[in-house]
């Protein structure tokens, strides 16, 4: 959920603030920075902690069920590998597939068969309607909106709150307007609030009347095993929720072990119902004449199972944790008690949001970007690049290392100080 900061009164005047700010702010720019925030990517510690991956599957080639993955097939993927992930992802395994490297590049084909072929249940292409929209809960992930807007999908934001996106409105939308197609949802630890959505929005998407026959929720379930915490939290089933509430073929659902193992070197899922899974086997195989089923063999050799993977991830959180306290701690120390910033604390995923007052997160990634610090654009976190109230920024602390997080989240801290004084200045002075 993103909440504006707002500004205490304070018994240390505006001005007097602003001049200290500008004081850290000439120290920051002295320092010669180049570090960078931009995205979420996992560091190569991390990557690190799967390199038997790089030796695996040594001259083995042959799957549990004596299918050999040097040859073209199976376009299902391998069953020992969609059995390790079907309880994860919450898709039978008969409704899992494992198909690519990139869950990213499965949203994308979705998007392009729905437009070019006829989706169950749809009346007609998405490419024939007059207009198409999806919902985008804001803040978002900026690639699902940048594959709307190259497809032409109109965007329409809706509010996330911290059970995920608002019920009523989305409810209220999607009954209105038949053009309403579908919705982007990041059900675990979104990106980039770190909300986990509740089962009552699980229950109500799933059962929520929608004008369009053809509505589609794109449940993109990419950190369903990153937790920061011994918290583990179980979002609700949504292809059972679907299926009890009567609209079996509403969820699509997807996963990759990106963040798992390799980034763009890992293996994809597509999760949904009979019918569904059906429909994108069948345009599937004009694509494509299999997956790689050696690289989904490695993994599953090295995962070996979901206990497998949970171990697993419990070795990336060893290395993810102390950057997330750090950035926690760094905003806490520095902006605690300015009035000036909000941030989300996530007990899972990659991000964490910075909220700051109205008006003032592109000129803090400005003045970021001055002193040598990259940060994720302001407004990447809503539909066309445009957050209204120019207030979120996307904070993606993975990446660099333990001391350049700290110093980043120092040199962050002070850009917000900079610019959120100056702005109560300049207020005050109106
Ligand atoms: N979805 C979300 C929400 C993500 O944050 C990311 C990675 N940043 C992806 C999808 C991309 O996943 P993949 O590598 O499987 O395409």
């Amino acid at each position: 959920m993103t909440t504006t900061a707002q500004v205490p009164a304070d018994s240390v005047p505006p001005a007097v603030r602003l001049e200290e700010a500008r004081r850290d702010y000439a120290d920051l720019l002295g320092q010669g920075l180049k570090l960078d925030l931009t995205r979420g990517k996992p560091s190569a510690r991390q990557l690190d902690l799967a390199a038997d991956l790089l030796s695996l599957p040594g001259d083995r080639y042959t799957a549990a069920d004596g299918t050999d993955c040097r040859n073209y097939g199976s376009p299902d993927g391998l069953r020992e590998l969609r059995d390790i992930f079907s309880g994860f992802l919450q898709a039978p395994v008969d409704q899992l597939l494992a198909v690519g490297n990139s869950s990213l590049e499965l949203m994308h084909d979705c998007l392009i068969h729905a437009l070019l072929g006829t989706l169950p249940g749809a009346e007609r292409r998405w490419a024939d309607e007059e207009r198409i929209a999806f919902l985008c809960p804001v803040p978002g992930y900026d690639r699902h909106f940048a594959l709307c807007e190259r497809y032409g999908i109109d965007m329409i934001p809706v509010p996330m709150t911290d059970a995920g996106p608002d019920l009523g409105e989305v409810e209220r939308l999607v009954a209105a307007d038949p053009a309403i197609k579908g919705i982007w949802c990041v059900p675990k630890y979104s990106n980039p609030d770190g909300t986990c959505y509740s089962d009552e929005v699980v229950r109500g998407l799933a059962s929520m009347r929608t004008a369009a026959p053809d509505f589609r929720i794109f449940w993109d379930n990419a950190y369903a095993v990153h937790h920061l915490t011994d918290e583990e939290p179980e979002v609700a089933d949504v292809l059972a929720a679907c299926a009890e509430a009567g609209n079996p073929d509403r969820a699509f659902v997807f996963g990759s072990t990106s963040k798992i193992t390799l980034a763009g070197a890992g293996v994809a899922f597509f999760g949904s119902s009979p019918a569904n899974i059906a429909w994108l086997r069948g345009r599937s195989a004009k694509r494509s004449i299999g997956p790689d089923k050696i690289n989904q063999l490695r993994h599953a050799l090295f995962l070996r199972d979901a206990d497998g993977v949970r171990a697993h991830m419990r070795k990336h959180r060893a290395v993810l944790r102390p950057k997330f306290d750090a950035v926690l701690r760094g905003f806490a120390e520095a902006l605690g008690d300015t009035g000036l910033a909000t941030w989300s604390t996530p007990k899972g995923g990659y991000f964490i949001v910075l909220n700051v007052p109205d008006g003032c997160a592109g000129e803090v990634v400005r003045r970021a970007k001055e002193a040598g610090i990259a940060l994720t654009p302001a407004g990447a976190t809503h539909p066309y690049g445009q957050d209204p109230k120019d207030s979120v920024i996307r904070i993606s602390p993975s990446y660099p290392d333990l001391e350049e997080v700290e110093q980043i989240i120092r040199g962050v801290a002070t850009c917000v100080r900079l610019v959120g004084y100056e702005k109560l200045v300049a207020d005050a002075a109106k």
